[in-house]
């Protein structure tokens, strides 16, 4: 794609480096076809290339961002499955960045759009807080038909059943390995996961020290600054990702980490990024590309250690629902799979598996019509599959698709259970996994 920036626009980096994405495209149109919005609504604008076109448009002019390409940013996923799609490796993904920067700096979103995004990124990463407004949401549930349309999604997106806050991650704390230490490593205990499903970091743990790992968890490090990244407040996510850096820095500096495990995929393609996000600053640029060098999605570190053996052996059919921030942004697809078939049982890929749930972070929230349509279009697809149970490596592709016909839990809960562990409450009802007892 040709692009005119001026010499003057050049002097800046982001220009620069949104000049050198933009060169690479070569308007095939392949992404379009992968595109889950474009698949939808059928609009260029709302297509990878057609969103190309309008932020070289925009950054180009220097003035303003335009309603129109405000509206059709909103409306991408940032799934990235175009990235996957696309021949000419257009890094989408920092280019989208780049965009909604401008936008941000730009322009002034309604009042109500900004309240709303105002109060998820106070929420959404401190999970005390999270927890009582999920439950606010379940007694709100009846009556949410009189809220407004973002409201009215926040509240229905609250899990079916309310857990009890994951401990894991309130505390400094290690766990250490059954028997002979192999390895160190630190996990990320996260946000919004610990409030809907607390099982899912005490599966891993539990998973990872029967391999023979210790698992370091620190409090300081639990919001990795992916929600407020998709939320756009590019601030409160550099604040978050400084945070992050920070706490663990002890740690990266005397190089007592194998790896940093991440059970989440959303914040696995955000940590992977940490290096690129801060790479001018100044005191934590090496500490940042350190992280994005250990950063480790579970399902990665397990089928690389391959020191997991399974002792359980139930006859099960399991529906695989691939997040696109582990296809797509860390281009994971064999690993979930090969742990799958290690461990006997048969796997079941719904069709189009490369197109989104529609869950994106906060995009249920924020685009809950188009969210809806991409949830609906994928459940239809799952529950054609004839399976015992689904399962995913992301806690919000999980809770988008919960209404399944049949239940959905973490992998790691999954496997966890295969190699030993308690049963998953979710699928504690399936017969199989009881005449495996
Ligand atoms: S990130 Fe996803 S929604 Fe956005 S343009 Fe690419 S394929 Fe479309
Ligand atoms: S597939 Fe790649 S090169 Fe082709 S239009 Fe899409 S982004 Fe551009």
């Amino acid at each position: 794609m040709q692009t005119r920036f001026t010499e003057e626009q050049y002097k800046r980096p982001e220009i620069r480096e949104a000049d050198e994405i933009l060169r690479k495209c070569v308007h095939c149109g392949f992404c379009t076809a992968t595109c889950p919005t474009y698949v939808i609504t059928g609009d260029e604008r709302d297509s990878p290339r057609g969103r190309i076109w309008m932020m070289r448009d925009m950054l180009e002019s220097d003035a303003p961002a335009s309603q129109e390409t405000s509206f059709h940013l909103d409306r991408c996923l940032t799934c990235l499955s175009c990235m996957t799609t696309c021949p000419s490796g257009v890094d989408y993904m920092h280019l989208a960045e780049i965009g909604r920067d401008y936008v941000h700096k730009t322009t002034r979103r309604p009042l109500s759009d900004r309240l709303l995004r105002m109060m998820l990124v106070k929420i959404l990463p401190r999970v005390g807080l999270f927890s009582l407004a999920l439950r606010a949401s379940k007694i709100a549930q009846p009556f949410a038909r009189l809220f407004p349309t973002s409201i009215r999604a926040m509240i229905r997106s609250a899990p079916k059943k309310l857990k009890k806050l994951d401990p894991i991650g309130s505390t400094d704390m290690t766990y250490p390995a059954e028997g002979k230490t192999h390895s160190r490593v630190i996990l990320l205990s996260g946000c919004a996961q610990r409030a809907i499903e607390p099982e899912i970091n005490s599966a891993t743990i539990r998973i990872l020290n029967r391999i023979g790992v210790d698992v370091i968890v620190r409090k300081q490090a639990s919001c990795c600054g992916a929600l407020a990244h998709h939320i756009d407040e590019p601030e409160a996510a550099q604040n978050a990702v400084r945070e992050v850096v920070r706490a663990w820095s002890h740690e990266i500096s005397d190089k007592q980490i194998d790896a940093i495990i991440v059970n989440t995929s959303g914040c696995g393609t955000m940590l992977k990024d940490y290096g690129h996000l801060l790479k001018d600053d100044a005191e934590l640029a090496n500490a940042a590309a350190t992280i994005s060098s250990l950063a480790c999605d579970i399902t990665e570190f397990l089928a690389d250690s391959n020191a997991i053996s399974f002792t359980r052996k139930p006859n099960l059919i399991v529906g695989y629902h691939s997040a696109c921030s582990l296809q797509h942004g860390q281009q994971i697809t064999h690993a979930p799979k090969l742990l799958l078939a290690k461990a006997g049982v048969e796997i079941a890929i719904p069709k189009d598996p490369h197109l989104c749930c529609g869950s994106a972070g906060v995009y249920s929230i924020l685009q809950p019509e188009l969210s809806s349509q991409l949830k609906h279009r994928k459940l239809e697809n799952l529950n054609k599959l004839e399976v015992d149970l689904f399962v995913a490596g992301n806690i919000g592709c999980i809770n988008q698709l919960a209404d399944a016909d049949a239940p959905f839990c973490h992998i790691v809960q999954l496997l966890d259970y295969l190699s030993g562990g308690p049963v998953p409450p979710s699928i504690q009802a399936l017969p199989q996994l009881l005449s495996a007892e």
